[in-house]
């Protein structure tokens, strides 16, 4: 299995460029998975991965999107990243050959230019005394050039519909592999990627960064009483309290089942206790109900700590879910500060 591709810059358009068909020809949607796998199909070297998509291309039944996904998986990479970078290469291509597509274009106009001076020079000077044959001549080359521009004009509008469809691709994975799909808060990779580029730019500039941590009360109940359905209704209304409670700046995100995490950048813990307070409030002031019932009021626990650069990213994390652990034995629908007793 190699991640590597050797393909000169005209090969890898060509296998970019016949890859989307195939997955047009197949009713696949063309994500990067899908991609890939064509991708890595078309290029021959990944035979084994050829020879399992062989049995399937026989049989479209065989191809659905949950079946590519277990050649990829297979056959490729265990890391949906792999698909991006594929892509990114892709892309790449396209737009090198984009680029040769114009260099040859520039070509064609300056020869014609020539040409056109040429005869320009000639009838000038009165050098050709068959006017007929020139404009013969002249009716050709400008033919020529008309079908050489129409071909281009054609092959950029193909080149940019591809671009435009792995750009929008390329996008949706992103998305997706940073965003928790039922609340539509930040996941845990994308609050690891946050929590480190804050806490790195907290040292650099000399600015406070705290971290909540919130846990629903008796969550487990919920589900129990109302069923999932309204369980996973509760954690999506908790994602949006959170979200219109703090700063655009402070990043909320999904930390497990039924708990979230906020990072508050530039924020001390006077501060972020107040955030934490303020969230704690407007969830427990709330009175919810499902179609049918009344569910009444969900209260929260929450955890507050600092970030100290000696300690690191964990013990901000673990300062936080015992201080958590403290509002939940006080009783819950509490907020507590790491560090205070
Ligand atoms: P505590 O006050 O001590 O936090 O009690 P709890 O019931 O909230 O805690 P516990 O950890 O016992 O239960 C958490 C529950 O969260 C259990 C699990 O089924 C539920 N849960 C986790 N993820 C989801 C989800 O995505 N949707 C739904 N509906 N429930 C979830
Ligand atoms: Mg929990
Ligand atoms: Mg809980």
């Amino acid at each position: 299995m190699t991640y590597e591709y050797f393909h000169s810059k005209d090969e890898a358009a060509q296998i970019a460029r016949a890859a989307l068909p195939l997955a047009n020809k197949y009713s696949l949607p063309a994500n990067p998975i899908i991609y890939a796998v064509f991708y890595e199909h078309l290029s021959g070297q990944n035979p084994e991965l050829s020879e399992a998509l062989g049995d399937k291309l026989g049989d479209s039944t065989l191809l659905s999107n949950e079946n590519i996904r277990d050649l990829f998986h297979s056959f490729i990479s265990q890391s949906d990243e792999h698909a991006v970078e594929v892509m990114r290469i892709a892309l790449g291509s396209l737009v090198e050959n984009t680029h040769s597509s114009l260099d040859k274009m520039d070509g064609e106009t300056s020869n014609y230019q020539d040409y056109l001076s040429e005869a320009t020079n000639m009838l000038e000077k009165g050098l050709n005394t068959d006017p007929k044959a020139l404009l013969h001549s002249l009716l050709e080359q400008t033919e020529h050039m008309q079908s050489a521009t129409k071909l281009l004009q054609e092959e950029l509008d193909v080149a940019r519909q591809e671009i435009q469809d792995l750009r929008n691709e390329f996008k949706r994975v992103r998305h997706e592999s940073l965003v928790d799909p039922l609340t539509n808060a930040k996941n845990r990779r994308a609050f690891d990627i946050a929590l480190d580029e804050i806490c790195k730019s907290s040292v650099e500039n000399d600015w406070p960064v705290c971290l909540l941590l919130l846990d629903i009360d008796h969550f487990k109940n919920i589900n129990d009483s109302y069923g999932h359905g309204a369980g996973d209704a509760v954690l999506k209304w908790i994602a949006k309290v959170i979200n219109d409670t703090v700063r655009g700046s402070d990043i909320v995100a999904r930390y497990g089942g039924e708990e979230f995490t906020v990072i508050l950048p530039k924020t001390d813990l006077n501060g972020a206790m107040s955030a934490a307070e303020n969230i704690r409030q407007r969830i427990s002031e709330q009175r919810l109900r499902t179609s049918t019932k009344q569910i009444g009021r969900i209260t929260c626990s929450i955890g507050v700590s600092l970030y100290n650069v000696n300690e690191g990213y964990e013990a901000l994390i673990t300062s936080a879910d015992s201080a958590m652990y403290r509002a939940k034995q006080a009783g819950r629908d509490k907020v507590c500060c790491a560090g205070t007793h």
